[in-house]
């Protein structure tokens, strides 16, 4: 394992030749992330990926889209489209990451210097995991009718209110959320950002068991939480527009070929395992899903060289998420017709093929970070002008 690199080296990647980086890349991915860890099928709790954050904390690259200044690798497009090709080419887990991701970001551009100061480092570390509470029981796709309310009281901020699928809910110490301040205000214009401590007197974390069995998502409920005001970030009722100025340049790589990639070298184990890699008419529908993955990569390939010459990413993005993960369920469907009545038995979850856990997460991929309905109403309206 490689221990000579200092935390956060300082180094300037930007000025490498692109190869030259993606090379260094590809070497310490290979030298330093656990084998074990390779291609895992579902969302891995912060109890088995902290291997790899601290893995990334300590080389310094566990941020990519930070600046230098404040600990990250200060990644221009190219080189960061570079970085996450690489790790995903090699199988690497998503961390957890919505601190990094998301919550770091944010702070950078919105939050006070003391915000910065105080959280950051921690993320680096570690020591804080992030969820993230947008999502509630009515508002999802139409986040912003969101209830959960923060009222001033003094010198502090009274949370109520419930939010619902925060993936890995159960590993945060803290979490980022919405809340309306001002009932007055048009829907997105009373919402307002806060961070507040899992540990809060009245703040329940209740897992939900999926249908694979695991408890990657949880309800949090939020009864009579009390925060200091600097909890807020950003001004007073501009929740909505900090929380929408993220989603830029992240939005291509929920279209990233590589879940379909993976899932057609799952269905050939599956199709080998049963027999069917022998029947012309299987190998028939596996070429055509084989083709429709090739189509998928030039387009994804079309909108990573926009991103790399630095040209704006518009809504034509979202057919990229509406391609990638509906020829998702489409292979993992093939899969499931091939395992026939087997198909129904969820094995555990490191079983090496398991078609119905693969399954199961292809539906999610449709619903998260805007559903394929949604995604199709901004193509019809956003590009298409209709
Ligand atoms: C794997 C996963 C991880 C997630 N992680 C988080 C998280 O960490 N934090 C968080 O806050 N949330 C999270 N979510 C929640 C996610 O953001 C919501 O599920 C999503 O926004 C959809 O909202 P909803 O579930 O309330 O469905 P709804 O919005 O109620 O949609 C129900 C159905 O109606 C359709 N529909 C809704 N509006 C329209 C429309 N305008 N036009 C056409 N059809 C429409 C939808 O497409 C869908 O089929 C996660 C979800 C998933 C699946």
């Amino acid at each position: 394992m490689d221990t000579t690199t200092t935390p956060h080296s300082g180094r300037d990647y930007n000025e490498m030749t692109d190869a030259a980086f993606r090379a260094e890349v590809r070497d310490w991915v290979q030298k330093n992330y656990p084998e074990e860890l390779r291609f895992p099928l579902n969302r891995l709790h912060h109890k088995d990926s902290k291997v790899w954050y601290d893995l990334l904390s300590e080389k310094g690259w566990l941020a990519p889209n930070w600046p230098r200044e404040h600990g990250g690798m200060g990644l221009g497009p190219a080189k960061r489209v570079i970085y996450i090709e690489e790790l995903e080419r090699h199988g690497c887990t998503r961390v957890n990451d919505q601190g990094v991701i998301m919550l770091g970001p944010l702070l950078i551009d919105y939050g006070t210097q003391a915000q910065r100061d105080y959280f950051l480092p921690k993320i680096h570390t570690g020591e804080h995991i992030w969820a993230q509470g947008y999502s509630e029981p009515n508002a999802g796709s139409d986040l912003a009718s969101l209830r959960t309310e923060a009222v001033r009281d003094g010198d502090e901020w009274v949370i109520n209110g419930q939010k619902i699928w925060t993936s890995l809910g159960n590993d945060a110490n803290w979490i980022y959320l919405l809340a309306r301040t001002d009932k007055s205000a048009k829907n997105q214009e009373g919402i307002s950002f806060f961070l507040v401590p899992t540990d809060t007197p009245g703040v329940e974390v209740r897992p939900i068991l999926t249908l694979t069995r695991t408890d990657d998502f949880c309800e949090v409920f939020f009864d009579d939480v009390r925060v200091p005001l600097d909890a807020l970030v950003g001004e007073l009722n501009s929740g909505w527009t900090i929380a929408k100025a993220l989603l830029g340049f992240e939005r291509i790589f929920v279209g990233s070929p590589a879940q379909s990639s993976l899932a057609l070298s799952r269905l050939e184990d599956v199709a080998r395992e049963t027999g069917s890699w022998e029947d012309s008419a299987f190998r028939d529908r596996y070429m055509l899903l084989a083709l429709e993955l090739a189509d998928h990569v030039s387009l994804y390939e079309s909108f990573v060289d926009k991103l790399k010459s630095g040209e704006k990413i518009g809504p034509d993005v979202s057919l990229l998420k509406i391609n990638q993960t509906e020829l998702y369920q489409r292979i993992a469907m093939e899969a499931m017709e091939l395992v026939g009545d087997a198909a129904g038995y969820v094995a555990p979850q490191d079983s090496e093929v398991n078609t119905s856990a693969l399954w199961v997460h292809t539906l999610q991929t449709t619903i998260y970070g805007g559903t394929s309905e949604v995604q199709r109403g901004i193509v019809a309206k956003n590009v298409l002008g209709l």
